[in-house]
């Protein structure tokens, strides 16, 4: 019970999904966790061939051909004291699901958010284990019907509660850039590459939330949601004329190229 991770909340994780017994950007989970790790002072009891041999028993062990793999490292047990202790030994634990990223009807309907002010806390970029705020905002969010909250802070779009977010306007896509407001996403990084490698305008910049409100499309990304429209913000359709309330048309580009993408890499990578 004294495991740092249980009483403060003190512990990094990721989440990597596995298409076809392969983890997608596998090295892209393992730096972002290096990074997290090393911004609370975690020594990573792993070097990333550990990881990947690690997670690949675990890939093997489960009956699923595509898994969500969640991973944690936390500080290890130690009496409760806040100053982090030295020395301890970390905690790790895996274990993975099922992978299921949206159906086919669901991305035809879009999901529903609604925005409200991001209050969590000035370290978004480390993804660590102490999610209270982003589960609070989420249940605000499913409160009033929604599957999403997309946050807004001094007047600008951070990311969602367990995403991060792209909007289109006038046919350019637009996202904030990475700051200490958000979580580098592994899939985020992925959307942009795809952009640039299809020559489809886009902008790395601050969304002010009027620019989120009025925008013709809203995308949210992760590694299991992939990129899925949001059709419906704030009990209002999203976009205008015959897209109104329904995934607009660069959305449907970028996913069909997300789907390539990751077919192709996929084809390429190696067994973990
Ligand atoms: N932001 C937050 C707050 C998240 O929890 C997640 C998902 N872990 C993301 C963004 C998306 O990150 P990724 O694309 O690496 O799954």
């Amino acid at each position: 019970m004294l495991d740092r991770a249980f009483m403060f909340g003190d512990g990094i994780y990721e989440v990597i999904p596995v298409y076809s017994r392969r983890a997608f950007r596998l090295a892209e989970h393992l730096a972002r966790l290096e990074a997290s790790l090393r911004a609370i002072r975690i020594d990573n009891p792993h070097d990333p061939s550990q990881w990947s041999s690690l997670i690949g028993k675990v890939i093997e062990h489960n009956p699923w051909q595509d898994q969500s793999v969640y991973l944690q490292v936390t500080r290890g047990v130690a009496p409760r004291e806040h100053q982090f202790p030295q020395g301890l030994t970390p905690t790790v634990f895996l274990m993975a699901n099922a992978l299921v990223t949206p159906s086919k009807d669901q991305i035809e309907r879009g999901g529903s958010a609604i925005v409200l002010a991001d209050f969590r806390w000035l370290h978004c970029e480390v993804k660590s284990v102490s999610l209270l705020g982003n589960c609070w905002l989420r249940t605000l969010a499913a409160d009033c019907g929604c599957t999403e909250a997309i946050l807004v802070r001094d007047g600008f779009l951070t990311e969602a509660s367990s995403s991060n977010v792209f909007i289109v306007r006038d046919g350019v896509v637009i996202t904030p850039p990475k700051s200490n407001l958000i979580l580098p996403g592994v899939t985020y990084d992925v959307v942009l590459e795809i952009l640039r490698a299809n020559a489809m305008a886009h902008q790395v910049r601050q969304v002010s939330e009027t620019e989120l409100r009025a925008a013709d499309e809203i995308w949210v990304t992760s590694s299991s949601k992939e990129i899925f429209p949001i059709t419906t913000l704030d009990s209002k359709p999203v976009g205008q004329g015959e897209n109104l309330g329904k995934p607009g048309p660069v959305f449907a580009r970028a996913y069909a190229h997300y789907q390539v993408f990751k077919a192709t890499v996929m084809r390429s990578a190696a067994h973990v």
